[in-house]
């Protein structure tokens, strides 16, 4: 499965994670402060971080700018403090993810396969050259798209969520993952995100109640698939 290590200096909480990692047949190193972090990060190559914040040697916030000096590895922070700004900061610092002391092993297992999908996905094959669905059609190489024909003016975040969405047609992204890929934010609140799901509706010529491309799920997610067919059009 992936690499883990592990960084926490509480000894208890540290056997049960590497006994829990390990039996998800995960392989982990550990260590209990940021400096051996550091090292271990400097000399192996691993498929994710779990950090903790509240370590003997380092402030969290520190430790984490000290990493991404050196590795792009996926960070998840754990952190004792349910802190809103903190953590907010510390993901805008380059902290993939984060979980709030204690989380059961099953939530952590969670936040590693969603960060390591993203980190892989984000390493893949290069976008493909053309996404076409229905009378869309999106180039992400040179940024442009156009409906049946007809070029379409977007904004960044227009086109990167049109485009997303377009890539996985007919599937429910959650709005979870729409901020996490489009806004590459894992914390955020709705409203970004139906704003400019409104902005694109009116681009493409429809509306939350008469949807052609664009449907919202209440409570789910979004999805984009070719409307189906219209008499008359
Ligand atoms: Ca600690």
């Amino acid at each position: 499965m992936a690499s883990v290590l592990v960084v926490e200096d509480d000894q208890f909480v540290r056997s049960a994670l590497i006994r829990h990692l390990t039996e998800a047949s995960h392989t982990v190193r550990s260590v209990g402060t940021a400096l051996e972090a550091l090292r271990e990060v400097a000399h192996f190559r691993f498929d994710v971080v779990v950090l903790d914040l509240g370590l003997p040697d380092l402030d969290g916030a520190e430790a984490l700018k000290m990493l991404r000096g050196i590795t792009d590895v996926p960070v998840i922070i754990a952190t004792a403090r349910d802190d809103e700004t903190e953590i907010v900061r510390l993901l805008n610092d380059g902290a993939d993810d984060y979980l709030v002391k204690p989380f059961s092993v099953e939530h952590l297992s969670a936040r590693m396969t969603a960060v390591l999908r993203r980190a892989r996905a984000a390493g893949a094959e290069p976008p493909p050259t053309l996404i076409r669905v229905g009378g869309l059609s999106i180039d992400p190489l040179r940024r442009q798209a156009e409906l049946d024909g007809l070029p379409l003016d977007l904004t960044r975040r227009e086109f990167d969520l049109l485009a997303f969405l377009a890539g996985r047609p007919g599937v429910v992204v959650p709005r979870k993952e729409l901020l996490a890929e489009v806004w590459q934010q894992s914390y955020g609140d709705d409203q970004t995100i139906d704003v400019h799901l409104s902005w694109l509706r009116r681009k493409l010529g429809e509306t939350a109640a008469q949807p052609r491309y664009l449907h919202t799920l209440r409570g789910v997610g979004v999805k984009l698939e070719p409307p189906r067919s219209e008499p008359g059009r």
